[in-house]
């Protein structure tokens, strides 16, 4: 008994300070990519050849990232390591679908609810989430949120076992067409209303199983209010993303 509580002394306060402090992840993290448009000859498309997702497309022989697709291999860096350049920048969500095609504009953060909704949810979330057809890596780094490190509770979210006790869905994999019937059925459980969110490339945009035709995607008929790119996202992507959407953080 006494040698637990001292280990547990010993041990302290282990969860982060977030948002409070600056938190600087590995080098291994890629994170937010920038595009230095100036640096590009133009036209060569060797970057659009390179990346295994479609993720880069060329506008006026200019390459467009989009960030729902990126699964941040960093394949076009290697190549052109003068265009792109990946800042280790966490904070990636964003509202509209639109918003993640990156060119060498500057980046703006995400924007929150509107004021309705935001005093609905805004102390309090409690997310069904629904594994379409996952790997399993994000699904992984929304459990990690629930652990002492990050410690999702302490903002008022949580994940529930029922979409009948949920205020929303965050949805992972691409939606195989096992699933599409699950999803809509869990959709339709949650009370109204409700916050969808789409975690990880697959959840997004199909990732690397974009075009399989076991692949079905998020239906049209059930829209989403946050995205959070990555393969998977970063806990940190998760956690700044759904508070930003709350506006408990700015
Ligand atoms: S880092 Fe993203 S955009 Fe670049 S090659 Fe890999 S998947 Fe494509």
């Amino acid at each position: 008994m006494f040698k637990a509580l001292i280990g547990r002394l010993k041990q302290g306060y282990r969860t982060m300070d977030f948002p409070s402090a600056e938190i600087k992840l590995p080098p291994r993290f890629l994170g937010m990519p920038g595009i230095r448009h100036a640096a590009c000859k133009g036209g060569c498309a060797k970057c659009v050849g390179v990346c295994p997702t479609g993720a880069i497309t060329l506008l006026a022989e200019k390459p467009v990232l989009d960030l729902g697709r990126c699964i941040f291999c960093g394949k076009c860096a290697e190549l052109c390591p003068g265009v792109f350049k990946f800042s280790g920048e966490y904070r990636l969500a964003a509202r509209e679908r639109k918003e993640l095609f990156r060119g060498d504009e500057v980046v703006k953060r995400t924007r929150t609810l509107d004021s309705e909704m935001k005093r609905i949810f805004g102390r309090s979330l409690k997310l069904r989430q629904v594994s379409a057809g996952g790997c399993g890596a994000c699904e992984a780094d929304c459990n990690v949120l629930q652990t002492l490190t990050y410690d999702l509770g302490r903002f008022g979210v949580q994940f529930v076992a029922s979409p009948r006790h949920a205020d929303g869905l965050l949805i992972t994999g691409p939606v195989t067409q096992n699933m599409k019937l699950a999803l809509r059925k869990t959709y339709d459980a949650t009370p109204t209303p409700k916050i969808v969110i789409a975690a990880g490339a697959c959840a997004i945009s199909g990732g690397i199983y974009s075009g399989h035709p076991e692949t079905a995607g998020i239906p049209e008929e059930i829209p989403i209010d946050l995205y959070l790119p990555g393969c998977p996202p970063h806990p940190l992507t998760i956690l700044d993303g759904i508070l930003r959407l709350l506006g408990r953080i700015e």
